[in-house]
């Protein structure tokens, strides 16, 4: 194999195999490499399920990149034969009351407001209309819900190894098992990367490199990214599956009272049959971790207090106990929004994180933004908020 390349891709995960894909496509002479061999269940792309919405409440911004992913995943699928995006319908519970936060404070009413400006399908539900709708969730007299057609649910995995094996059918090369120790720019703008087993040589690097991306820039910046530990956990559902099954029951982010942003939880349909359970997840943002320090296994302690705190109050006494979990990592910055961007000092070099625990439904659209940035210099889709430079910090090398 040659060592020369038009572009390096360092991360083959969500955004990472999207991105090589999306270059592959275009014709790009283009190399991946990743430490692992993706999808595997080190980094931020594991547990079997990701939620994706159309109207998106962490930020107007967001919504044409959610819609343009939809228009990829589907495009994938048509291309590859596997199924990538399952539409469960998505009810997202709040109550006026409410101090929960998911990822950002308003989460709620921005949806609303996203439906309504790009002419979302959804409904407005009471607590009465919940009731009838989805006697699933226990809800108090004061929580309203929107619901969202056409959200559901994406298979992570899947979308990382389908995006790989086209981009290798294309042309694409994929270094797999090798770890990337640094990277250089040239006076003259190329990159050299090394890894444990050589160095490669390219116009433009990508930095793809999810909860590790800390471990690789410079240490002022390396402290916008910190890395919490999430664990997914999975309940019996045997009792009751028939209403936890997908078609009955949607995916679901719920502001549940209190204050703080592990208020809120999220959860999916029971999607592999009677025995797999149905997950959830808590948004822990006080845990913080780096990929060599992080506990990965999951305490019986843990699941208890899970199943007490988060499944008796708020579902049928049917459900049952936790029956397994599985730790993940987000990568969160300040605002919990994106750096999508050149680093700081590198024209050569950008780094790429759609991270804060939502980045997953953009990651098809973020792989194609990046492709358009590196071969045009500029994307089609609005990335202006995705910069460094809107930190207070002064971020300079
Ligand atoms: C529990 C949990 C639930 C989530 N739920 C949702 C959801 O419902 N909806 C949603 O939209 N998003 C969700 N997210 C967020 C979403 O999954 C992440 O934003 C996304 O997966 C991040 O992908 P990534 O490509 O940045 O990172 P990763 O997929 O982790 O990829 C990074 C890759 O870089 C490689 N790498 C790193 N360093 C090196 C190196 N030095 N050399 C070579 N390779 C390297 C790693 O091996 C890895 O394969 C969730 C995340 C978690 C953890």
């Amino acid at each position: 194999m040659t060592d020369s390349f038009d572009t390096i891709v360092l991360g083959l995960g969500a955004v990472g195999s999207a991105a090589l894909y999306q270059l592959a496509r275009r014709g790009d002479k283009v190399l991946g490499i990743d430490q692992f061999d993706p999808p595997h269940t080190l980094g931020s792309t594991h547990g079997e399920s990701r939620i994706t919405r159309q109207a998106i409440g962490e930020g107007e911004q967001f919504t044409p990149i959610s819609l343009r992913s939809y228009e990829i995943f589907r495009d994938l699928e048509a291309q590859s034969g596997a199924e990538l995006l399952r539409i469960t319908g998505g009810l997202m519970i709040s109550s006026p009351s409410s101090g929960g936060i998911h990822n950002t404070a308003d989460f709620y009413k921005n949806t609303l407001r996203a439906a309504k400006k790009f002419d979302i399908r959804h409904d407005e539900l009471s607590a009465a209309d919940i009731r009838k709708r989805f006697p699933q969730f226990v809800v108090r007299d004061d929580e309203v819900a929107y619901y969202e057609y056409e959200a559901g649910v994406l298979s992570p995995e899947k979308c990382v190894e389908v995006q790989l094996a086209l981009a290798a059918k294309l042309g694409a090369n994929i270094r797999v098992n090798e770890c990337v120790l640094s990277f250089n720019e040239s006076a003259g703008g190329n990159v050299s990367v090394t890894t444990d087993s050589g160095t490669y040589h390219a116009r433009q690097l990508v930095v793809c490199a999810g909860p590790w991306v800390s471990q690789l820039v410079d240490p002022q910046l390396s402290s916008l990214f910190q890395v919490q530990r999430q664990v997914q956990f999975w309940f019996d559902v045997d009792k009751c599956y028939d209403s936890f099954a997908a078609g009955a029951f949607p995916v679901f982010i719920w502001e549940l009272s209190g204050s703080g942003k592990c208020q809120s939880m999220y959860g999916f349909p029971a999607l592999d049959g009677r025995s797999g359970g149905f997950k959830i997840g808590t948004e822990g943002y006080n845990k913080v971790v780096t990929t060599d320090t992080v506990d990965r296994n999951v305490s019986a302690d843990e699941m208890a207090t899970t199943y007490e705190k988060q499944i008796r109050p708020f579902f049928s006494p049917a459900v049952g106990p936790c029956i397994k979990a599985r730790v993940c990592l987000y990568t969160s910055t300040p605002d919990t929004g994106f750096i999508v961007d050149k680093l700081p000092g590198h024209d050569s070099v950008i780094v790429c994180s759609p991270c804060s625990g939502h980045g997953f439904k953009h990651s098809a659209a973020i792989g194609e933004s990046v492709a358009e940035l590196v071969l045009d210099g500029s994307s089609r889709l609005d990335l202006s908020r995705f910069g460094f430079s809107r930190f207070d910090k002064p971020i300079s090398v």
